[in-house]
C-alpha cells in the first residue's frame, strides 16, 4: 500500500489504466482529497463503490484518527489530538486572529532536542512524521474549518519535532502545500522553525523555496543556550547565525529569532545588551516569548519589570522586537511548549512580510 503523498497524477491515471479504469479519476481523487480535504473513500461519490474498494486496498487514508478537540478559553486555539495508525499521538493547534487561520503543525512524535522549558522535548524522541501524516494535520484541519466556510491559509512547523531533522518529509510537505494543482498555498505563508540544524538551513537555502525560517535562539550565548537546549552543543552559534544569514540573503526572507525569558536564565538587562549586539546589522526581529510554567518543570516567568528591561535594551539598539504573554489557559496547560509556541506564532507572523 502506498501513502496518498507517495503518488501524483500520472502515477494514479497509470495505475487506474491499468485497473481497466478511467484516466481522468485521478484528478478527481486528489481533487477529493488536497482540495475538498475528504479523507474517506466512502465520501467521494463521483467514483464508483467497485473503483472506492480498489483504492481502499492500495493508498492508506487517512493516517490520522481524530481523537479530541480541545478549545482555549479565549477561544481563539484550538488543540487537535490525532492518533497514527501504529498508535501514537501527535498534536496541532489552529489558532484564529482575524482573517488568519494558523496551523501549528507537528513534524516528529516526540522531540530530539529537548529543550528545557518544553513539555514535547521531556518526552524524549520517537519517530519522524510521514509527509502524508504532516499534510494530513492541515487538511483534516481544513475540512473541520470548511463548516465554518473558513480554510488553512498559514502553516507553521513549530508543533512537536524539530522540522529540519525530519528534512525529506518536511520538504516533500512544503512542496505538496505549495502545489497550485493541489493546496495551493504561497511559500510566503509558511514558516519553519528550527533550533539551528546547520546542515538543514544550508540544504533548505538551496531548495529554491521561499519559506520563511524563525531560529529558536532563547540565549544570547552558547554557554547559556546549551544549558537550555542540550541538543544545541552540535552546533556553535556563530555557525547557525551564518547559516541563517546566507538563508536570508539567498531567499530574500528575513530572519524572526525566538527568545524564551526564563527568570534568572537569560533575562538580565546584561544579556539583552548581549544578544543585541550578536544581532547588530541583521534584517531581523526578535519575537520574545516569557515563558508560560508548566507542571514538572522548574522554571519561571521573570517579573513585567524585567521583561520591560530586557526590551527597553533591545529598543535602545535598534533590534526590532515584540512580546505576547501566554494565557495559563487549559490547553497552554496540556500542551506545553506546543501550543505556547503555536499562540506566539500569530504574533511571530505578524512580523512576517507578506507578500
Ligand atoms: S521547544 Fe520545540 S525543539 Fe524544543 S524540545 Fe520542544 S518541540 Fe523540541
Amino acid at each position: 500500500m502506498k501513502d496518498f503523498t507517495d503518488i501524483n497524477q500520472k502515477e494514479l491515471a497509470d495505475w487506474l489504466k491499468e485497473q481497466g479504469e478511467k484516466e481522468f479519476h485521478a484528478r478527481q481523487i486528489l481533487n477529493w482529497i488536497y482540495q475538498k480535504a475528504v479523507l474517506s473513500w466512502d465520501e467521494m461519490t463521483n467514483l464508483s463503490k467497485e473503483l472506492r474498494e480498489k483504492l481502499a486496498k492500495y493508498i492508506r487514508l487517512p493516517m490520522l484518527e481524530l481523537v479530541s478537540v480541545t478549545d482555549s478559553a479565549d477561544q481563539e486555539t484550538n488543540k487537535f489530538l490525532w492518533r497514527l495508525r501504529d498508535g501514537q499521538l501527535v498534536e496541532s493547534v489552529l489558532i484564529c486572529s482575524g482573517d488568519r487561520r494558523t496551523v501549528c503543525v507537528s513534524s516528529q512524535v516526540g522531540c530530539p532536542v529537548r529543550c528545557a522549558f518544553c513539555a514535547s522535548g521531556q518526552q524524549g524522541f520517537f519517530r519522524n512524521l510521514r509527509p502524508a501524516e504532516i499534510i494530513e494535520q492541515i487538511l483534516q484541519i481544513n475540512h473541520w474549518l470548511f463548516k465554518k466556510d473558513e480554510k488553512v491559509s498559514h502553516v507553521v512547523f513549530m508543533g512537536m519535532g524539530e522540522p529540519l531533522k525530519n528534512y525529506d518529509s518536511v520538504i516533500k510537505a512544503i512542496n505538496l502545500l505549495c502545489d497550485p494543482e493541489l493546496c495551493n498555498l504561497s511559500q510566503r505563508r509558511i514558516t519553519v522553525s528550527t533550533v539551528g540544524i546547520v546542515e538543514g538551513i544550508r540544504r533548505l537555502s538551496m531548495e529554491g523555496l521561499k519559506v520563511n525560517l524563525v531560529l529558536s535562539l532563547h540565549a544570547p550565548n552558547q554557554h547559556i543556550r546549551k544549558k537550555i537546549i542540550p541538543y544545541a552543543r552540535k552546533y556553535p552559534l556563530e555557525e547557525i547565525l551564518v547559516a541563517m544569514d546566507e538563508y536570508s540573503k539567498k531567499t530574500g526572507r528575513d530572519i524572526t529569532y525566538e527568545y524564551v525569558l526564563l527568570e534568572g536564565i537569560n533575562d538580565h538587562p546584561d544579556h539583552a545588551h548581549e544578544l543585541a549586539h550578536l544581532l547588530k546589522g541583521k534584517q531581523c526581529a526578535v519575537n520574545l516569548i516569557p515563558y508560560n510554567p508548566i507542571s514538572k518543570v522548574r522554571l519561571s516567568r521573570p517579573s513585567k519589570k524585567a521583561i520591560k528591561q530586557f526590551r527597553s535594551v533591545l529598543f535602545g539598539s535598534n533590534i526590532v522586537n515584540t512580546c505576547r504573554y501566554t494565557k495559563g489557559d487549559d490547553i497552554a496547560a496540556a500542551c506545553g511548549q506546543l501550543a505556547m509556541q503555536a499562540k506566539e506564532s500569530n504574533n511571530l507572523l505578524q512580523v512576517i512580510q507578506e507578500e
